[in-house]
């Protein structure tokens, strides 16, 4: 089995600045080195976090077994795609590609050439929802809000691909029902293309999932509320807090969590709304993910988030972005 995993980084802009700090840490990851269009960034990057700097993309993949690919996502597919063709696992950033022929063809090809790959849907490893872990997840109803304020980065793609992704990953991860229905509407404001967007998505098992994204807020948001028989769950992705509302039989075993009166339901049953704010690890979402990636190129797990899941958010995220540019026309 492989005892260290040689790996190095595309692109170290604001994210790939991180994979690389991480990666440099990461017990058996050995960070052989970075490697970016932008010299002077390149440069600036290697000398501060002392890492070699590659001058060209052939001589990184040829010196390594796995890569972070962290560039705009408008260059994943060629970037990716000459990763996987010289053998390399890849970590890609979310969006996998901005088209499903693209995320198609680089999921076919790194099956073909038997290489890994991890998609960046980093909310998966966010403490907030690790420590629900234990808690069972049939939402009946998803509601979901992500804001940011205007920044120009991540601008290369509209906003359905750039942040209400995260979202949809999320919720498909939630609801195991295929897609029945999508609305959805959205405007743009500071790019040419959609900067706020709001989806609502039926599903076969009659589950709904109501998403809105903008990147033109004052403030970060970043919260999920999930209701479903019995259970009603909030997460603040962003300030690491979750909380669970669950009705049970009064004579659940812990006084300090009840929220209500008992009450008798129509079966004469005494029910109580129990609270509970699970205990949240303080870890760093993206050293996870990585550590992630890192094990399944050794064998000992399996990504979290793999090219079909990546595949599968890219696909209703164009189907959403599709209807809004319907309803613009
Ligand atoms: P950025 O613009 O700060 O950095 C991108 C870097 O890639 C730049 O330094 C640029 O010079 C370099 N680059 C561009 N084309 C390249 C190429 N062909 N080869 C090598 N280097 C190249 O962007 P960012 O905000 O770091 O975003 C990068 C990726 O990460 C995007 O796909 C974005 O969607 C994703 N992202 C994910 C999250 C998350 O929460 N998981 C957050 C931010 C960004």
């Amino acid at each position: 089995m492989t005892k260290q995993v040689n790996i190095g980084v595309i692109g170290v802009g604001h994210l790939g600045f991180h994979h690389a700090t991480h990666l440099s840490k990461i017990k058996n990851a050995n960070l052989v080195g970075i490697y970016d269009i932008d010299s002077k960034r390149l440069d600036e990057v290697s000398k501060q976090l002392n890492v070699p700097s590659f001058e060209s993309l052939d001589l990184l993949i040829d010196r390594v077994d796995a890569l972070s690919i962290v560039t705009p996502t408008s260059t994943h597919k060629v970037v990716a795609e000459k990763c996987i063709q010289n053998g390399k696992h890849v970590f890609i950033e979310k969006p996998i590609t901005t088209t499903i022929n693209d995320a198609d063809h680089i999921v076919q090809l790194a099956k073909k050439n038997n290489t890994i790959i991890q998609v960046g849907h980093i909310e998966r490893f966010n403490p907030a929802l690790l420590a629900l872990s234990g808690l069972e997840i049939q939402p009946k109803y998803i509601e979901v809000h992500r804001m940011a304020p205007f920044m120009s980065r991540g601008t290369d793609v509209p906003v359905v691909l750039d942040l209400m992704i995260h979202d949809i990953d999320l919720v498909l991860s939630f609801i195991d029902s295929p897609v029945k229905d999508i609305y959805a509407n959205g405007v743009s404001i500071m790019t040419s293309s959609v900067d706020i967007a709001n989806a609502r998505i039926k599903f076969k098992n009659g589950s709904i999932a109501n998403i809105t994204s903008s990147r033109v807020a004052k403030d970060k948001v970043r919260k999920i509320k999930i209701f479903q028989q019995d259970l009603y769950v909030t997460i603040d992705f962003l300030a690491g807090i979750s909380e669970v509302y669950k009705a049970m039989d009064a004579s659940a075993d812990d006084p300090d969590a009840i929220m209500s009166a008992p009450l008798v339901d129509s079966d004469g049953k005494h029910r109580q709304i129990f609270y509970e704010k699970p205990i949240v690890q303080k870890q760093d979402a993206l050293k996870l993910e990585l550590e992630n990636y890192i094990q399944s190129i050794m064998g000992n797990e399996t990504p979290i988030v793999d090219g079909v899941a990546g595949k599968q958010a890219l696909d209703v995220a164009i189907k959403i972005h599709d209807k809004i540019l319907e309803d613009l026309k």
